[in-house]
This record gives C-alpha cells, sequence and structure tokens, in this order.
C-alpha cells in the first residue's frame, strides 16, 4: 500500500496540474500531518487565484434578535422567548446601527440572527428596508439559508418568492452560515431541527439563479470526522459547479463555552490550518477562501494567509454570536491593524466590497471601483 508520503506526491502532481481532486484525495490530505506539504500545495491554489492580495472589508454585523425557536448544541447565541438575555431590535435601533456603520466608512452589513418564534416574515423584510432607508450605498449580506428556510414556513411561500421579496427590499447577497455540517450523521446530531441539507443547497441554488452571489460555510472542530468534511466540501463543489454563485468559502472553527457541547475542547491550531489548505486544495471552483478572524483568533488568521486563505473578512463590529460562544477576540480591529497583519505576511492588502471590487477612499468618502483583477481563475466555473 502506497505511503501517505507517496500519495501526497501524486496530490502534488494534480494541484501544479490544475487537476481536480477527488474525495480519496481529500481524504489523504486528513491523513496526512504534514502541513507544511498541504500548507504549500493550498498556496499554489490560493496565489494561482488571488496572486498576493489578501483582502479585507469594512463591515458592521446586525443580529436583530437572538430568540430561536431552534436550539442548536453548538450555539450559544440564541435565546427562549422568557429568557432575560431574549431581544429583538427594532426599527430605531436597525437604523441607528445603519447609520453608526455608514459614519465609520462600513461597505457592508452583515445582518444575521435567531428565527424568532412571532415575528412575521415582513419583520425581516423591514430590517433590510430600514438599513437601505439609513444607508442607501450600503451593501446587505444577510439571511443565512436556514433563516430563508424559516421564512417560507412561517410565509408560506416558495424559496424563490421569500428571496424575491427580500432583494426587493434591498437585500444584495447571502452569507454563507447555516451550512455546519451536511452528512446527515452529523447533521441530524448537532442541529436536526433546523433546515436540512438538501434545503440549505436549495435556497442558495436559487439565490444563484436570481442573480445573488453568497458564500458557504463548515463547522468544524467538534463531533465531525474528517469524510464528514469532505464530503461537505464536495457537496459544494458540485453545487459550484452547476451556479458558480458562491464567492467565498469561510472555515469556522468551533467555539464550545456556553453551547451544549462545552466538553468537546475547541479545534487546535493545526487542525485551524489543515481545514483552510484542505478547503483551499477541494474547492477548486471558488474564488476565495476567508480566514474569518472573529472564530480562528488573529494569529492563526494571519498564518492562514500562506495556507490558502485570501481574505481576513472585515474590521467587525458589534459580533455577538461567536462572542457568545467564548471568542476571546475582540470585538473590531482597525484597518491599520488590518493592514500591518496582511503586509507581514508579505502580501498587498486590498479593501474590497462584498462582490470584490476594490474600495478607494478620499476624505470620509468611499466608492467601490473595478472588479479586482486575479491573476487566474482557471478552475472557477468549470
Ligand atoms: S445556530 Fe442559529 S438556528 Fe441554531 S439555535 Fe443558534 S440562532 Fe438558532
Amino acid at each position: 500500500m502506497a505511503t501517505v508520503a507517496a500519495e501526497l506526491r501524486k496530490i502534488r502532481d494534480k494541484v501544479e496540474a490544475g487537476q481536480r481532486l477527488t474525495f480519496e484525495d481529500g481524504m489523504t490530505l486528513e491523513a496526512s500531518n504534514d502541513i507544511f506539504t498541504i500548507g504549500e500545495l493550498a498556496n499554489i491554489v490560493r496565489e494561482r487565484y488571488n496572486g498576493n492580495f489578501g483582502y479585507y472589508n469594512v463591515n458592521t454585523h446586525i443580529n436583530p434578535t437572538n430568540v430561536c425557536v431552534y436550539k442548536c448544541d453548538f450555539c450559544a447565541f440564541r435565546a427562549d422567548l422568557d429568557d432575560k438575555r431574549a431581544y429583538t431590535m427594532d426599527r430605531d435601533q436597525i437604523i441607528e446601527r445603519a447609520k453608526q456603520a455608514h459614519d465609520r466608512g462600513a461597505t457592508e452589513l452583515h445582518i444575521v440572527g435567531g428565527l424568532h418564534h412571532k415575528l412575521p416574515f415582513q419583520y425581516y423584510v423591514d430590517v433590510v428596508k430600514w438599513v437601505k432607508e439609513a444607508a442607501p450605498e450600503i451593501h446587505v449580506k444577510a439571511y443565512t439559508g436556514v433563516e430563508v428556510e424559516w421564512f417560507v414556513k412561517i410565509d408560506r411561500k416558495p424559496i424563490r418568492d421569500i428571496l424575491q421579496a427580500l432583494i426587493d427590499a434591498g437585500l444584495g447577497s447571502l452569507p454563507g452560515g447555516g451550512a455546519e455540517i451536511f452528512h446527515p450523521e452529523v447533521r441530524e446530531q448537532i442541529c436536526g431541527a433546523k433546515a436540512n441539507t438538501e434545503t440549505w443547497l436549495e435556497v442558495h441554488r436559487t439565490a444563484h439563479q436570481l442573480g445573488l452571489k453568497s458564500n458557504a460555510t463548515m463547522l468544524y472542530g467538534h463531533i465531525e470526522k474528517a469524510q464528514h468534511r469532505i464530503d461537505h466540501l464536495m457537496r459544494l463543489r458540485e453545487l459550484q459547479d452547476e451556479t458558480g454563485g458562491f464567492q467565498t468559502f469561510i472555515p469556522l472553527a468551533f467555539h464550545p463555552d456556553h453551547s451544549r457541547m462545552d466538553e468537546i475542547p475547541k479545534p487546535s491550531g493545526v487542525m485551524d490550518l489543515k481545514t483552510m489548505a484542505i478547503s483551499r486544495l477541494m474547492l477548486d471552483n471558488f474564488p476565495h477562501i476567508k480566514a474569518y478572524w472573529v472564530m480562528l483568533g488573529i494569529k492563526i488568521a494571519q498564518v492562514a494567509l500562506k495556507f490558502g486563505a485570501d481574505d481576513l473578512d472585515g474590521t467587525v463590529v458589534h459580533e455577538t454570536i461567536y462572542h457568545a460562544a467564548g471568542a476571546e477576540t475582540p470585538q473590531e480591529i482597525s484597518v491599520k491593524e488590518i493592514r500591518r497583519l496582511i503586509a507581514e505576511t508579505g502580501r498587498e492588502p486590498v479593501e474590497r466590497d462584498t462582490l470584490y471590487h476594490k474600495v478607494e477612499r478620499s476624505e470620509g468618502s468611499w466608492r467601490a471601483g473595478d472588479a479586482i483583477k486575479v491573476t487566474a481563475l482557471a478552475g472557477v466555473g468549470r
């Protein structure tokens, strides 16, 4: 039987030739602890797609409510209706947050939250409208596949109609949350009640058909095994082959604190970097891989720029979901700091908007310029 090292050499040949990796290749990468080789291979793909650019954006998060009908095992954010931690933001609070974001130069609002027992779909539509009223030029990236499935249930309309109503209100794209782990062996255990895999993928398929871009995530480092992670990546790659509508993949490191899975240790630095690199290698049709510093920690996220990642996300403000689960990162980092972190890895810091246009700033204002030219997108949309 070939050794893992010999198998890695075959994978190197494929990566250098721009060939697609198989499920078995993914499992070989998972079985190896040679993280430098895996990182080097991921870096080849990363530089092929994104040259030497290291992207970031200036954004703000709004989590309109933490009240949620579901009880996902890993979630420390949710609250019951009568919980003293429960909150729901009203129009004035949303408008104030949108204005603050605008004044601080944010180009994007990232809006996700709980699935409230009593709020009608119209509330979620109004949140988008209120933001656009207060700050028309801000891009609204809102509502995960799980939230959209909830809207389908409460409003009794098909996915397409729900998404169209949100687009009409000003929705610009979908975030990637709620994907967790697609494989039913895991999904049913950690979040069996909420949108199943087929529905999550169908929401994104429909969004892409309607012209929206979206992101995708994977929550790793809990009860899932290597085969579940590779399976997850393969399912995303398949949908991307079909639609080409995904922009960015974000591997999310599990944070156990205050969740119902708090006996599980946090993923290690090796696992973080390996998962980042394997994601870059398997998702040969995704333009971008993000190292979300809020969950990874700033230091690992910075190193990840050499392990397949090309994006550090933003100067996030008001992030509550992962901080509820014990994330020890600050709520935001400054533009100066994020640029320094990127530059220290030898990459060129580039501010982007949500749709990866270069942002140009002058004296308190900004404008989105041309699409950022990457050196090659040979594998994208194949
Ligand atoms: S992860 Fe989302 S759907 Fe699950 S309990 Fe938390 S807020 Fe609700």
